[in-house]
């Protein structure tokens, strides 16, 4: 399972995106806000997810090793991201329209 997540969508502290993400391990929720941006099946067991924030964009894979840390400490410390790239700033409300435009174009043209 692929889950999508976009720190420009929420502007939130890292802190609050990490426990959202955590909340979703934990319970398997899928929290409809902030910036959970979309869970894509990819029919594999583990969750890979693909955090982007500011300009910069990582892959995790929660492995099994990692798994309880990224649920009570968070990813960024897994996800390897320049320091600047924890702060990000309030999304404007066009700012969120043109990120899941973007997203959804761009993920139109991979399943193509
Ligand atoms: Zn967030």
């Amino acid at each position: 399972m692929r889950v999508i997540i976009n720190r420009n969508l929420c502007g939130h502290p890292a802190f609050a995106c990490e426990k959202c993400f955590g909340e979703f391990l934990r319970l398997g929720a899928y929290p409809d806000r902030g910036c959970m941006l979309d869970v894509i099946d990819d029919g594999k067991p583990e969750v890979t997810a693909v955090i982007t924030s500011g300009p910069y964009t990582r892959e995790l894979v929660i492995t099994d090793e990692i798994r309880e840390q990224v649920i009570y400490d968070g990813y960024m410390k897994f996800a390897d991201f320049p320091f600047e790239a924890l702060e990000v700033q309030p999304p404007h409300g066009e700012d969120i329209r043109r990120i899941i435009r973007e997203y959804s174009e761009q993920s139109r043209t991979t399943t193509e």
